[in-house]
């Protein structure tokens, strides 16, 4: 397959991560420098249009200096224990709730697979292999990667998952924001929440939006997929959006704890979504069948229920306490 590469802000290339032979589904990014360092690495079944995209951009296996991930998701690290053998200079920088699970992702591959079912793991994402110790780099909120010619600052973003960061990059003030404000593809052009379990939680993925909002200065770097320069209105969607589907998930909840009642609800909210969100005519099974991998209707529901039963159990456990 011919690499698929385009640039996205001064010094900053995107690579089609091709995620299960899907184009235009997850990114990588390359940021030039003399310390060459790449942001996400897709998935081990993109191991091979990453390292085509990036001996593409004349980056050879001796050549990367660094590899820095949002979090752990398989679709934006799962090929980073490949990738390290691959690029054997590379350090590899995560989140330091993260970096445990990248030395020995056991735990990280059997939630995964409870989400996603034995098939769906090996068809999208493939083997996950693990990280040497000596490789990682765990890193914290307000920490700078040093470049040789921009920094990287960590922006401590949790609420997708409790390991998420952003990247804001110095040279560009382009900011790289995983998937801290959902997915928004191009064949869709509707913000879709990303609300997964186990971690997600509405008041920090809220938090992080803002964040996101107080230091993005350019353009805001979906991993699915590209480039938005309209800061402030997708930041306001991202909230409007996470929030209506929240109460959706708390609604339904009033009613019901079956699965499938409560994916279904989400579904009519989505649909909605699209109906008034999107510009273009657009081919909804189709897209569906798309967006099933990335963000699922039922992996969010499962984040909201199952961030909705903590609460519930938090606020009883404080109300029963003597006051
Ligand atoms: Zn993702």
């Amino acid at each position: 397959m011919q690499p698929v590469t385009f640039n996205v802000a001064p010094g900053i290339t995107a690579i089609d991560t091709h995620m299960a032979g899907r184009d235009r589904s997850t990114a990588a990014y390359l940021l030039h420098d003399e310390e060459t360092t790449i942001v996400e690495t897709g998935p081990t079944t993109s191991v091979e249009a990453v390292t085509e995209g990036l001996a593409s951009l004349g980056v050879g296996p001796s050549d990367l200096a660094n590899i820095v991930l949002t979090h752990i998701h398989l679709d934006h690290a799962g090929g980073v224990g490949r990738l390290a053998v691959a690029f054997p200079r590379a350090t590899i920088w995560v989140h330091e709730r993260g970096a445990p699970h990248l030395a020995d992702p056991t735990k990280l591959v059997a939630s995964a697979t409870r989400v996603y079912g034995e098939e769906r793991m090996t068809e999208w994402f493939g083997p996950v292999e693990a990280v040497g110790q000596d490789r990682l780099k765990a890193i914290q909120d307000g920490e700078r990667i040093r470049l040789r010619s921009r920094d990287l600052e960590v922006l401590y973003t949790p609420g997708h998952a409790s390991h998420h960061v952003a990247l804001v990059d110095s040279e560009s003030g382009a900011v790289l924001i995983g998937d801290a404000l959902g997915i928004h593809v191009p064949d869709l052009p509707v913000l879709r929440p990303a609300t997964p379990p186990p971690d997600f939680d509405l008041e920090l993925a809220l938090d992080s939006i803002e964040r996101i909002r107080s230091r993005a200065t350019s353009v805001l770097l979906f991993a699915h997929f590209g480039p938005i320069h309209d800061i402030d209105r997708t930041c306001d969607l991202a909230e409007q959006r996470v929030r209506s589907w929240a109460e959706a998930v708390r609604e339904a909840l009033e009613t019901t704890d079956d699965l499938d009642e409560i994916a279904e609800r989400l579904a009519r909210e989505s649909a909605r979504d699209i109906e008034t969100g999107s510009e273009a005519e657009l081919d909804l099974d189709a897209l569906e069948e798309r967006l099933q991998l990335l963000s699922s209707i039922r992996m969010n529901a499962m984040g909201l229920t199952r961030y909705w039963t903590k609460r519930r159990e938090r606020a009883g456990g404080e109300s029963s306490q003597p006051s």
